[in-house]
């Protein structure tokens, strides 16, 4: 699914030079690396302040925790989505409230949104899915009118840009009051272990998320409200810095993979490539194909005889899952989610495929679904 070996190979001297650095200078935590690697995040995204933290959850969760938030108060989110949203809203006591997604964008469903707001809702947290951004415009213009707070989940999509119809052009995670997302490995801009960051271009909010991060201090040893502990470490942070200025090229490789997948697939009546939303690029975090004219379970394993990797995220919808059954919803509720479930199918997408390894993925399934 991924190939991080030669995308290390090619970039070996300055990510080691990196590392050699943080443990020569033995500045491990907060060390200048995490401060340089901020100060350049900032640049490459425009957003004003950017909050390192431990993981992308992390990051989730210190967003809702300077917001403020209080038991009770209800935070929409998609249903179809990874678990971490929803998991930070109900760890702090507030209400999820999942709603429905566009069977094309495979991300928030506006109007269904609409319909969620009551009287208790606080936040909406939209997730850029697979590495497009959400339906942005309506979702702020929503926000707005209802006095809510946006927090982005953009774990998926780092780089992505969205432009609204005023012309203004903004990456994702910099468009609500908070953005989030993840250094995770395999994520577009992923480290070498774990790794997160806040964004933010509110000073304030800035200063409390700071606070929040690092046990809620501002003054050492003076905890002004509760936080947790939550950082990046420096070599992390060196690996991130190594990376970040091929972050463009990275989304460019992933969109070229892109371009030969939806091309090969085409107009197949078995398959729908996914679909774009509008005003947003696409940084293909993941390449998800739904499949409608076969088994999608069945065509995993074929796939998986002939050596070809797919993965399927997701196979739950939130709603559905164990741990978040809630008598306010039953099966059958967000129908696009749960048919989403049952025929996503992931195919290898990263910065590494060559032309080679692609035709050998698309003829392969062109063969079983022929
Ligand atoms: C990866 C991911 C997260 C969580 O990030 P971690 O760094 O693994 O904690 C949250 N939301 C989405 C949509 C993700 O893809």
């Amino acid at each position: 699914m991924v190939d991080l070996q030669t995308q290390y190979q090619h970039i070996k001297q300055d990510i080691d030079a990196g590392i050699q650095e943080v443990i020569e200078a033995a500045a491990f935590i907060k060390g200048p690396k995490v401060t340089a690697f901020q100060t350049h995040l900032e640049a490459y995204t425009g957003a004003k302040h950017v909050i390192t933290v431990g993981n992308g959850t992390d990051a989730l969760q210190i967003a809702l925790m300077g917001l403020g938030l209080k038991p009770g108060d209800e935070v929409i989110t998609p249903t179809f989505t990874f678990i971490a949203t929803a998991e930070v809203v109900a760890l702090l006591g507030l209400t999820p409230v999942v709603v429905d997604v566009d069977w094309d964008t495979m991300n928030m469903d506006v109007d269904a949104v609409r319909r969620a707001i009551t009287p208790r809702t606080k936040a909406i947290v939209p997730v850029h899915l697979f590495g497009q951004c959400a339906n942005m415009e309506e979702l702020m213009k929503l926000a707005k009118e209802h006095h809510l707070y946006i927090v982005e989940d953009a774990c998926q999509a780092i780089g992505a840009r969205y432009t609204f119809s005023n012309g203004e052009s903004k990456q994702a995670g910099t468009m609500g009051d908070i953005g989030c997302t993840s250094f995770f490995p395999s994520k577009n801009l992923g480290c070498y272990g774990d790794g997160g960051a806040i964004f933010t271009n509110d000073d304030e909010l800035a200063a409390r998320l700071r606070a929040i991060a690092n046990h809620g201090m501002v003054v050492r040893y003076h905890h002004d409200m509760i936080g947790v502990n939550s950082r990046l470490d420096s070599i992390q942070a060196a690996v991130l810095d190594a990376k970040l200025p091929h972050l463009d090229a990275y989304i460019t490789a992933r969109q070229k993979a892109a371009a030969y997948y939806d091309k090969a697939f085409a107009n197949h009546p078995k398959i729908l490539v996914p679909g774009h939303q509008k005003n947003s690029t696409h940084v293909f975090h993941q390449y998800t194909l739904r499949v409608v004219g076969y088994d999608r379970d069945r065509l995993r394993e074929q796939l998986s005889e002939r050596g070809i990797p797919a993965m399927i995220y997701y196979p739950v919808p939130l709603h559905q899952q164990k741990a978040y059954l809630d008598s306010r919803y039953k099966d059958g509720d967000f129908p696009v989610a749960e048919r989403l479930a049952g025929c996503v199918l992931s195919l290898p997408m990263h910065t590494e495929l060559d032309e080679e390894q692609l035709n050998y993925i698309t003829s392969n399934i062109l063969e079983i679904l022929k």
